[in-house]
């Protein structure tokens, strides 16, 4: 259901062509990094999957439709990003509750006093929880429950972000160097902890770093973006073995 594609996606920003042809298919329940120096197009091509950016010409399909003109919420994706993103005044519980809430529950049900009065909302509200729970034990955030984000290290705030992603039950999850913010150990860490999500969700992942360490040790394929352009896709064993110019064997640090 969800294969991305990508065709000839360029993107201008005034006279600077920061996109210069992008072709890149990912399948569904593909795990592919998209690694590069720092101002090469990453995150351009991550919005522009999310639909937070329009391209200039070319085209996206996601699970095989086209989505020119289909708004980010619509597109059923989930982003997670480098800053957490999360509500300061709200607990772990509800800042995962955030978007079950907002899909099930009508303006009214969801008003702090009168939706308390409506029927359906105490329903509502049981399978919700239900739901964070089920999320929080696996991402072992149940003792955290009540904490707000300001309560929480920078691994578990990460956590956090990447349950309210879950919940969502998104087609594919975009990921922008959700990582950098960390510390070393904590990142390495993390990189075991987004993989096995990875196998335990089965759904398609992008994720996008500048870290080629990171990417080659979570990833199924890596796309090497140079200066807009991709210049080498595939297993990080065969780029890594046999980059295709000077310019990725610096970057992956191949042995030339
Ligand atoms: P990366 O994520 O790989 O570091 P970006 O996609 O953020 O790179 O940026 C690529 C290039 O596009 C950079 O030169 C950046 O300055 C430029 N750029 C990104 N967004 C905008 C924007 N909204 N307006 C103008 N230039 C932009
Ligand atoms: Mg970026």
């Amino acid at each position: 259901m969800a294969r991305i594609e990508l065709n000839a996606i360029r993107k201008s920003f005034d006279t600077t062509d920061v996109l210069k042809g992008v072709d890149l298919a990912i399948e569904d329940g593909e795990f592919v990094s998209l690694v590069g120096p720092s101002g090469c197009g990453k995150s351009t091509l991550l919005r522009i999957i999310a639909g937070l950016e329009q391209q200039s010409t070319g085209e996206v399909r996601i699970g095989g439709r086209p989505v020119d003109g289909v708004r980010p919420s619509q597109r059923n994706l989930a982003m997670v990003f480098q800053s957490y993103a999360l509500y300061p005044h709200l607990s772990v519980y509800d800042n995962i509750a955030v978007p079950l809430r907002m899909k099930r529950l009508s303006t009214l049900e969801r008003m702090p006093v009168l939706g308390r009065l409506l029927p359906n909302r105490h329903r509502v509200e049981r399978e919700i929880r239900g739901e964070v729970e089920r999320v929080t034990d696996q991402l072992e955030l149940s003792a955290f429950l009540k904490r707000k984000p300001g309560q929480l290290s920078g691994g578990q705030r990460q956590r956090v972000a990447v349950g309210r992603a879950i919940v969502r039950q998104p087609v594919a999850f975009l990921f922008d160097e959700p990582l950098s913010n960390l510390d070393a150990k904590l990142r390495v860490h993390m990189r075991a902890e987004i993989a096995q999500l990875h196998r335990r969700l089965g759904t398609t992942f992008v994720y996008v770093t500048h870290d080629q360490a990171e990417a080659m040790t979570m990833s199924g394929r890596i796309a090497v973006m140079i200066g807009g352009e991709l210049v080498q896709v595939g297993r990080p064993a065969e780029v890594y073995d046999d980059p295709r110019d000077i310019r990725v064997a610096e970057f992956v640090g191949s042995p030339k």
